[in-house]
């Protein structure tokens, strides 16, 4: 009952929907209803033969008519309410995983695929809607419809009515039997139609990787397999559903033709009228309608329920970073960062960071350098606090970051990613994400700065120029360059730099080198480097390793103490070769 209510309980603030819904469904209940009424009497009147009251009988027939014109129109403005109530659940729904997917911290995303997040989406939007419309449609057409026939057929016969009561109960019973070994079966089906699906996505994604390693037949067979277990699911699962489908019909049928009987044999004593026969006939038939009615409101319940558990189950999910009650915005006096002490891991297992202490004076260039997979990233990641310390501090300008809202944070710091993420959109959009409410004056500026406005002009449309999925396709460095733009404009006070890889080519690095110079004046500033001639430019060089920090000192001081700086400029200076090339990239960097 729970997984009900919470689907109800979503969607409640559609109510003006449900009640307009819910008056035209009872509308057309009661017109349908009257007709089997209106023939009974028609008749019994016609048999009376000449003495038949004709005009008594035209209007019978003149209210039938008017009747199925009427259903028409009021079913079909049901519909037109019916399509709102679609789309608006549908834009509820979504807009609210959306909203409570982007407040979920940074760890939900390492162990989702980003198919089988969009796919749990879908699926349960469908089933959610289909179900919520089934309810507003179908609920209250069958209750009242269900009374009204009743209370007329006991007019007539009570003890058909008696019958046909006791159908209810058998058939739901009949129909909520097979409920927990179906859902467990959904369950099962729906995991692998995710992974499939999950697994489509990021296929699709990186789709050069996957034919640079001629795997697609590996993905196709991956597919396959996912496919085959849903079909292995669906096997047994259907053929169960359709097996009690059969059990619960033919239960009906006997009910229906112990009904039937019931009814000729009163009629053949004289008991009922013909025109009363054909009336609860017409009714014996009708209240199949809202049976099968019933048997499909279960039927549906059990795909929402089933089908929506896994949205419900994300939509538990506690945001685990969160501003405290009335944090206060962060102040950026000077843009000093402290971390204490800081510990961190990212699952239960050895911790990544295992006690980092690191002052960085405001407008420094520090440089961290250790050997891949040492945390550099992810001391990067906690300052952002996309991801929070196991232990320790940090603080910048004296106030720990934790205390202060998220959004004052990240304001206040500007990242240029490693792989330049663009967004698909025009170049001034991509640019403008740095700061929405620029000038063009300022997006112009920051593009100059940034040296991408030059190539930038000589694009078909200049800024309004569409990149991403249905537009330009950008270089490497030019994203980079767009990307810096982006981070000039937000200007803010602290920056992080993932380097520009090197596989640009020499005069876009170039660029890209001033463009970055250019971004870290006067700001306080972490790079984690990919070029030794980039350490060798900065003030201070934290070196990592074991999780902790080894050397902190200026790349002179640090060129002599034989630590892990040292080593790379020796290994700079051994010829070219491949374990020169190694060696260096050990530690993330190449060459020059
Ligand atoms: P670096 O940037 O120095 O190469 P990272 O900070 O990216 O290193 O990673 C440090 C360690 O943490 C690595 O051992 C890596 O496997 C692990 N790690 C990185 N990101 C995650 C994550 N999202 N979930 C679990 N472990 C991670
Ligand atoms: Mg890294």
């Amino acid at each position: 009952m729970k997984p009900l209510f919470n689907i109800l309980s979503f969607a409640k603030s559609l109510w003006r929907y449900y009640v307009v819904i819910g008056v035209f469904t009872v509308l057309l209940s009661i017109l349908t209803l009257l007709q089997p009424l209106f023939i009974g009497w028609v008749i019994d009147e016609i048999r009376k033969g000449t003495g038949t009251n004709m005009r008594y009988v035209l209007l019978l027939a003149v209210l039938i008519f008017v009747i199925d014109v009427a259903v028409t129109v009021f079913s079909n403005i049901g519909g037109y309410y019916g399509d709102q109530l679609s789309l608006k659940l549908n834009r509820l729904l979504s807009r609210r995983y959306f909203a409570h997917l982007l407040e979920l911290p940074q760890s939900y995303y390492d162990t989702e695929l980003t198919g089988t997040i969009i796919n749990r989406l879908n699926r349960s939007i469908n089933q959610i809607t289909d179900f919520v419309q089934m309810m507003s449609n179908a609920f209250l057409q069958f209750l009242f419809s269900t009374v009204f026939m009743l209370v007329i057929v006991a007019y007539y016969s009570w003890p058909t009515a008696l019958i046909m009561l006791t159908i209810y109960p058998i058939y739901i019973w009949l129909t909520t039997r097979s409920s927990a070994k179906w859902q467990a079966w959904q369950g099962e089906k729906n995991q692998a139609l995710d992974l499939a699906t999950g697994r489509f996505g990021e296929v699709i994604n990186q789709v050069k990787v996957v034919k640079s390693f001629i795997g697609q037949r590996l993905e196709l067979r991956h597919f396959d397999q996912q496919y085959k277990k849903a079909l292995d699911v669906n096997k047994p699962q259907s053929k169960y559903w359709h097996t009690h489908d059969i059990y619960r019909r033919i239960v009906l049928g006997i009910l229906f033709f112990l009904i039937y009987l019931y009814i000729f044999y009163e009629g053949a004593r004289g008991r009922l009228t013909p025109g009363a026969v054909v009336t609860l006939v017409l009714y014996a038939m009708q209240i199949r309608i809202p049976i099968f009615t019933i048997s499909m409101l279960v039927d549906r319940t059990q795909r929402a329920i089933a089908d929506s558990k896994d949205y419900f189950e994300v939509m538990r999910l506690e945001p685990t970073i969160t501003d405290k009650p009335a944090a206060p915005a962060l102040r950026i006096k000077k843009g000093a960062i402290t971390f204490r002490d800081v510990v961190f891991r990212y699952t239960s297992d050895k911790p990544v960071l295992k006690g980092v202490d690191l002052a960085i004076k405001p407008h420094t260039k520090v440089a961290l350098v250790g050997e891949s997979g040492e945390g550099k990233t992810t001391l990067t990641n906690l300052l952002l606090r996309l991801y929070q310390p196991t232990g320790g501090t940090i603080e910048i300008d004296g106030q720990n970051i934790m205390d202060v809202t998220q959004a004052s944070l990240r304001r206040q710091i500007g990242v240029v990613f490693q792989e330049p993420a663009l967004f698909s959109g025009t170049v001034r959009e991509n640019i403008a994400y740095g700061r929405p409410e620029a000038t063009d004056a300022e997006i112009i500026q920051a593009a100059r700065d940034a040296n991408a406005h030059e190539f930038i002009e000589k694009l078909e449309h200049g800024y309004d120029t569409t990149i991403g999925e249905r537009g330009v396709r950008l270089s490497g460095g030019q994203k980079q360059r767009v990307a810096i733009a982006r981070a000039l404009l937000k200007n803010a006070p602290i920056l992080i730099l993932d380097e520009a890889t090197s596989s640009l080519d020499s005069r876009s690095e170039q660029l890209v080198q001033e463009a970055l110079e250019r971004l870290m004046k006067s700001r306080t500033t972490l790079i984690i480097a990919h070029r030794l001639s980039t350490v060798q430019h900065v003030d201070q060089i934290v070196t990592l390793k074991d999780g902790r920090i080894d050397e902190i000192g200026s790349p002179k001081q640090l060129a002599r103490t034989g630590g892990i700086y040292a080593q790379l400029l020796a290994l700079q200076n051994q010829k070219p070769g491949d374990q020169r090339d190694t060696g260096l990239k050990a530690f993330d960097m190449a060459e020059k």
